[in-house]
């Protein structure tokens, strides 16, 4: 066998449609094989993290909050 590694890239899965995907500098949205299902599966992540109760996940009303405060001590 004259397998060359080095013309070889790692190939990866994408995490959301599955396709295989070289894992290089060039791709900015590795794992994943397009920025369309990087953003996807960030969309679904974040879904998933204002579902499960009891997370102390960031949810908008904690951003909210949290830019409120920044606001007011900024303003005063
Ligand atoms: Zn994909």
């Amino acid at each position: 066998m004259t397998d060359t590694p080095q013309d070889r890239p790692l190939e990866v899965a994408c995490p959301q449609c599955r396709t295989k995907v070289a894992w290089t500098t060039e791709n900015p949205y590795r794992p994943f094989c397009s920025k369309r299902c990087r953003l996807l599966d960030l969309g679904a992540w974040a879904d998933e993290s204002h579902r499960i109760a009891g997370e102390p996940a960031m949810d908008e009303a904690d951003l909210d909050r949290l830019i409120d405060g920044l606001e007011r001590g900024e303003s005063s």
